[in-house]
């Protein structure tokens, strides 16, 4: 319609968009002027002609004169409209009552021969009327057929238009979904990803990266040199390692076999972060840059004792502050000596049995034996057991169904612990007793229990660790739910893991996920990164570690970790003798000191030895005197 009247009036349509520039903006004046003065801004479709900007607007300069001119103007123009209007309506219906009398005309048509010619001959006489008005008619037709046409071209337009909007509104958003998932890509890349990609070994840019610089040290978290690079006669760096083997495991090695914090913090150690002017001078002089140095969360003098106090043993120690989760010591036996790693290599891993390279103390996994019974305790108490009223007699052993009939499990060398409540049962790790508990607890609860204590999933730490496995069946045998009970069955634990679990009891039931690399320095002492102590939720309540500590502090108290009583501290724990297939037991020993307010919780794991008693108890005693006597 719009389209049409400027076609048929462009000198009006001219008119009224002046008039309406000065309208929109003019309201105002209009309003102040006269409220019910009410100008026609929009023409006859309803829809505005012209929409000028405000600065438009401001180029007119319109007076009285000019806006009553503008009025009559427009009341000519709606008068002449409305004339239109009333004269089309009227021939609409001038037209409708024709039809209807030539209907009503042709419906009292009589039937037969005669009446027809008559009619034929009427019809034949008002010839040069009907002429008249089919000429009118199809003149109206004609003109309605245009406007027709011309809605129809005016509808096709607007949805075309309509429709190149939404394509043009449909690409713009797939744009700036590319755009902002880019910059997303970039800043994760950036943040994440980027160290992780070129921390890849099989990262070229790696070694390019690590020819330019000179490797950055190893620090223990008493400042200790536990790696450095060193020039030789001939101006080439190598790595020295000024501790030998007692770091071995836990810092690793970067020229062969990178493990250990070499590996972890690998990235790190090649790149430098010294000032860059100091970067420009040595790239003049055509010297190397110092890349930064790695301080660890190790103690240098407890790592040491540790170390020697194992000797010749197998096994693995860890020790770990409850309150933070620094690692403060980590061996592994047997070891190697970093120094002389590249040398050795090849006859070390032609052995396939050799365990040097493998980190007992988070890729080893054991039978836990006894210290296992802090699980089932746990699982006690969480099916309701009170801990007050439990009580069972032991005469060395008890005898249950196994899948080849009545198998006994016995206690340490027979002993017969007599009437025993769960504290006793667990101080003097009655086996007798802990199994005839385990009966009482559902085998979907020893499964919850022992995987809500991170049995059978990958550990919460920034090194890699062997996942921990506990399984119980309810086709499984009594025997075989007691010897699980006991720590004997199919379950086996990593002492990382079991450092963490008596971590967390010591913690009030919540861990703190260990780690080893405490900060990055740059070579002039600025931080360049500093990693903090992370919580990774209650292992168990207050309540559950409150009960636990109990009964460990019992095992040293009056139990079979009397060897750590009388010291000026007090120590929680738990033994465990493990027996082992085809060599001798894993003599553990779990705990914290001091007992009350935790500052080091341990593990030791002697293998191949005789009793926890003996073996493991006394090296725990030696960790913790250096720790907290120091
Ligand atoms: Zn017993």
């Amino acid at each position: 319609m719009k389209k049409n009247d400027e076609n048929q009036n462009n000198d009006s349509g001219m008119t009224r968009r002046v008039y309406k520039k000065a309208s929109l903006d003019d309201t105002v004046v209009n309003v102040r002027k006269d409220p019910s003065d009410d100008f026609d801004l929009l023409s006859d479709d309803g829809m505005m002609d012209y929409v000028p900007g405000v600065d438009d607007v401001d180029h007119f300069d319109f007076d009285e004169k000019d806006i009553e001119h503008y009025r009559k103007v427009n009341e000519q123009e709606a008068a002449e409209r409305d004339r239109r209007r009333k004269q089309r309506a009227l021939e609409k219906q001038r037209a409708a009552q024709k039809q209807q009398c030539e209907t009503k005309k042709s419906d009292e048509q009589p039937q037969g021969k005669r009446q027809n010619k008559q009619a034929a001959k009427a019809a034949a006489d008002e010839v040069p009327v009907k002429k008249t008005n089919t000429k009118k008619k199809k003149r109206r037709r004609r003109k309605d057929e245009e406007t027709d046409i011309d809605d129809i071209e005016l509808r096709r337009e607007l949805s075309e238009k309509k429709r190149t909007n939404k394509e043009i509104m449909r690409i713009t958003y797939v744009m700036m979904l590319l755009f902002f998932g880019m910059i997303g890509y970039f800043i994760y890349f950036d943040g994440v990803t980027s160290k992780e990609v070129i921390n890849n070994p099989h990262n070229s840019r790696l070694a390019k990266m690590a020819d330019s610089v000179v490797r950055g040290e190893i620090l223990s978290a008493d400042g200790e040199v536990l790696a450095e690079s060193i020039k030789d006669d001939n101006g080439n760096y190598y790595r020295y390692y000024p501790y030998g083997c007692t770091f071995a495991h836990v810092v690793g090695t970067s020229d062969v076999n990178k493990s250990g914090v070499e590996l972890t913090a690998d990235y790190n150690l090649i790149t430098s972060d010294i000032q860059p002017v100091e970067k420009i001078i040595n790239e003049i002089r055509g010297q190397k840059n110092p890349a930064d140095n790695v301080v660890t969360t190790l103690n240098a003098n407890l790592q040491q004792v540790a170390h020697d106090t194992l000797g010749d043993r197998e096994g693995a120690v860890v020790a770990i502050e409850p309150s933070t989760g620094k690692v403060l010591a980590m061996i592994s036996k047997p070891d190697y000596d970093p120094n002389s790693l590249v040398d050795n290599y090849q006859d070390i891993i032609s052995d396939e049995n050799s365990k040097v390279l493998l980190n007992q103390s988070t890729q080893g996994l054991f039978v836990p034996g006894s210290i296992f019974k802090m699980v089932t305790s746990l699982a006690y108490l969480r099916s309701g057991g009170d801990p007050d009223n439990y009580s069972y007699y032991c005469d060395g052993s008890i005898s249950l169904q196994s899948d080849s009939g009545d198998s006994y499990i016995k206690c340490y060398d027979g002993e017969e612990h007599g009437q025993v409540d769960l504290l006793e049962s667990f101080a003097e790790s009655c086996n007798a007793s802990f199994a005839n508990l385990g009966l009482s607890i559902s085998v979907d609860k020893m499964n919850e229990v022992a995987n809500s204590l991170l049995f059978n999933q990958t550990l919460p730490t920034k090194f890699t660790t062997a996942k921990s496995q506990f399984s119980l069946s309810n086709t499984d045998s009594q025997w075989q739910i007691g010897a699980t009970a006991i720590g004997q069955g199919n379950t086996v634990i990593s002492p990382i893991h079991a450092a963490m679990l008596v971590s967390a009891i010591a913690n009030g039931g919540t861990l703190m996920k260990p780690y080893v690399i405490d900060s990055v320095q740059s070579t002039e002492g600025s931080v360049i990164e500093q990693y903090e102590s992370e919580n990774y939720g209650t292992l168990m309540s207050a309540s559950e570690s409150s009960q636990l500590t109990k009964m460990m502090k019992a095992v040293v108290e009056e139990g079979t970790g009397y060897k750590l009583s009388g010291k000026n501290y007090s120590v929680a724990g738990k033994t465990g003798t493990a027996e082992v297939v085809g060599r001798g037991n894993n003599a553990w020993f779990v705990g914290f000191a001091p007992a009350d307010d935790p500052k080091i919780a341990i593990c030791v794991l002697v293998e191949d030895a005789g009793t926890a008693s003996s073996e493991a108890v006394p090296i725990a005693g030696e960790i913790l005197d250096a720790y907290l006597n120091n």
